[in-house]
């Protein structure tokens, strides 16, 4: 039994509303909710910044351990945010550029290593939502509940070009759907824990859900669990 609740894993593609969903799951639980993608990408950020060469995995792995990490509640104390040396990165991580390289730093076995423990630190007492690609089956394949959320790439390149038109950014609906294919295709083919199904996961297809459903169905689901005294 852990101190503070379940582990609730999540895995699942690009841009298949894995944060958004994680978040309304985790507040309507008084949970913390972890988005482990911005971890990769928060290495990536400092490397580039560093102005390292990316394609250099035994540098890439040393500045995993150089930099002070720090994972610190975001002002409505749901998620956790990630901080390096003292900074708050979620500004930085976001753009294309970090994006296209956090998958070669991902593939980095040393990098995966690194950012498992630190992941299973974060989690071990529990009260947690954790999403990324590993979760369900390498980093808690002990969770309480292992989630896995798809949709098909169609329904999320449409989801995706309709958040850039929302934000008044430009958008291209064929360009989107390749890069998300090619994501798709890092994640599944990585040699060192690739995205995966896990057996005993619960699938969840949202491609003709909407994403406070998909949050219902798996707030229903704990707090049946909850409710029967199982904790
Ligand atoms: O989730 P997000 O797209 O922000 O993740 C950024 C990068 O980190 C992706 O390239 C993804 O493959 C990688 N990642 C990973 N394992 C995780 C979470 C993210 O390899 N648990």
């Amino acid at each position: 039994m852990r101190k503070k609740g379940f582990v609730i894993a999540m895995d699942g593609p690009a841009g298949v509303g894995k944060s958004t969903i994680g978040q309304w799951v985790a507040k309507s639980l008084g949970y913390h909710f972890v988005n482990t993608g911005e971890m990769y990408r928060a290495l990536t950020w400092k490397a580039l910044e560093k102005k390292l060469d990316i394609g250099d995995e035994k540098r890439i792995v040393a500045l995993a351990h150089e930099i002070d990490w720090g994972f610190h509640p975001s002002s409505d104390e749901v998620t956790l945010k990630t901080f390096v040396d003292g900074e708050p990165v979620s500004s930085h991580i976001r753009d294309e550029r970090v994006g296209a390289s956090s998958s070669q730093v991902a593939s980095y076995p040393g990098v995966r290593k690194f950012f498992c423990k630190l992941q299973r630190s974060l989690g071990k007492n529990g009260g947690v939502v954790m999403e990324g690609r590993d979760i369900t089956t390498h980093v808690f394949p002990d969770a309480e509940f292992k989630i896995y959320l798809d949709a098909s790439v169609e329904e999320r390149a449409k989801r995706r070009y309709h958040q850039l038109k929302a934000a008044g950014q430009e958008a291209n609906w064929r360009k989107i759907k390749e890069a998300i294919l090619k994501r798709d295709l890092g994640d599944l083919k990585r040699k060192i824990n690739p995205l995966s199904f896990a057996k005993d996961a619960v699938l969840i297809d949202s491609t003709h859900m909407s994403r406070r459903a998909v949050a219902q169905k798996i707030i229903k689901m704990v707090r049946r669990r909850r409710d029967r005294g199982s904790k």
